[in-house]
């Protein structure tokens, strides 16, 4: 009996996927030609599933901070900060980061994983309890599978379970840790922010936000769904991650408790693994630099994140309850949605296969994510090319009857960013299990 025999389901499971085309979970790209066209086996593919939000990857003010310290500063650190030693701009971009937030101290980590693994893990020890929302990324289940503290899953975006949640802890000891998302990374949707801190302060508990997917995305300066909302005062911990609108790859947490820089030597994933190499650090802060001075670039995300939604939604797909971003489309079947996906990636556009038990709800997706950097033309490609694979498919039939959403669509392009829509929210998605030996979670 072999050690990996457990997997054999899961093989089972990879091979009826990868035996209807090409394999979803190992596309390797030929080369990447921008932040919105790669060739792909020999043809052009619009990217249209990278989370690069802002188009910043290829920006030529981040590039060449890049090269700039890849020659001043050599290829990587080679070691963890506290044993190893901090480069300078390591500390430079913590620096900018508080100040972005006007928080008091920020702490960068080597991925977003490793944020909310290193944070969730630290702060909340023995005796506490971590409150997160059932729909929560993987990297927060497993920040809190990694901790000592009790973990209670409350209905995705639904603040009075959790406010019952937290009062059936009303005499117990501990603290207590509510744990969020921004704008959750597989249908899009943002959190009730306003109501949930309002529910922090009633039962005096500690707020994170993952704003992971919002950062240099909501907001009128890119602070996230916490300047959208105006909760900055109420929030203990924002984590976010570099990978996404930075255009580059790391994580990061800012704090205004007065103790937060004593978790620079209790927290293992900050503690044990080497620091970002200084030509990220330095791409990452100069992206900082671009979301702060480019307002023009999360205008430009906006109009075509509302083409697409908009779009599709008029053609009749069944999407996320919010325009975002990130656009999922639910599908019948998760056999209809690896048909669908590579018949995408034969007309040259490349999305991300959402299947269960990674999605909410268990049901399959669609899953785009829409950058600054997409054209006009790309997206109505995009739109014609679903559509018309969505008909022969038979997920969308006659061409819907045009949304009055639609139809107010330019009133809103360029005026609202994001203002979410919590009316279709709150419903949860029917997870069974309060208390969490740590199961769910979304990719
Ligand atoms: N939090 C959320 C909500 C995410 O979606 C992700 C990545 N998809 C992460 C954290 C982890 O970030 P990274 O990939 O930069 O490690």
């Amino acid at each position: 009996m072999s050690i990996l025999d457990k997997f054999k389901a899961l093989q089972g499971a990879y091979d009826t996927v990868q035996s209807a085309g090409q394999d979803p979970f190992s596309v390797c790209f030929d080369e990447v030609l921008s932040p919105s066209e790669a060739v792909l086996k020999g043809q052009r593919v619009i990217l249209l599933g990278t989370n690069n939000y802002l188009g910043l990857t290829f920006d030529r003010s981040c590039v060449d901070k890049a090269v700039d310290a890849l020659m001043q500063a050599g290829t990587g650190t080679t070691g963890s900060r506290i044993a190893n030693g901090t480069y300078g701009n390591h500390a430079e971009l913590e620096r900018r980061l508080a100040a972005f937030y006007g928080f008091r101290s920020a702490m960068v980590f080597s991925t977003g994983y490793q944020a909310n693994l290193g944070i969730l893990s630290t702060v909340a020890g023995r005796g506490d309890h971590i409150l997160i929302d059932a729909d929560s990324h993987a990297s927060i289940y497993d920040g809190c599978r990694l901790g000592n503290a009790e973990v209670i899953r409350f209905r995705h975006n639904d603040p009075d379970d959790l406010a019952r949640r937290l009062s059936r802890l009303k005499d117990q000891p501990g603290n207590r840790l509510i744990v969020v998302e921004g704008i959750y990374s597989m249908l899009g949707d943002t959190a009730p922010l306003k109501e949930i801190a309002a529910v922090k302060r009633e039962w005096n508990a500690h707020l994170l936000v993952d704003e992971a997917h919002s950062l240099g995305v909501l907001g009128c300066n890119g602070r996230g769904l916490i300047e959208q909302a105006g909760v900055e005062e109420d929030v203990d911990f924002v984590v976010g991650t570099f990978s996404k609108s930075l255009g580059a790859v790391g994580g990061f947490c800012v704090s205004n408790l007065p103790d937060f820089d004593v978790l620079r030597i209790a927290c293992r994933p900050y503690m044990f693994t080497a620091s970002l190499p200084p030509s990220v650090i330095a791409s990452v802060t100069q992206a900082l630099t671009r979301v702060q001075e480019d307002p023009g670039l999360r205008a430009r995300l906006n109009i075509n994140a509302q083409r697409l939604y908009r779009g599709l939604e008029a053609e009749g797909f069944i999407l996320g309850p919010q325009v975002s971003p990130i656009v999922s489309i639910r599908m019948p079947s998760t056999e209809v949605a690896i048909a669908f996906w590579n018949a995408l990636l034969e007309a040259g556009i490349y999305l991300n296969l959402a299947l269960p038990p990674a999605t909410p709800d268990n049901a399959p997706l669609l899953r785009s994510s829409v950058s600054a950097a997409h054209s006009g033309t790309q997206i109505d490609t995009v739109i014609a090319t679903i559509t018309a694979i969505g008909r022969e498919l038979g997920v969308v039939t006659q061409p819907a009857r045009r949304p009055e959403s639609a139809k107010r669509q330019s009133g809103l392009l360029g005026e609202v960013l994001w203002q979410g829509n919590h009316s279709q929210q709150g419903q949860g998605h029917g997870h069974r299990h309060d208390h969490v030996p740590v199961a769910g979670s979304t990719l």
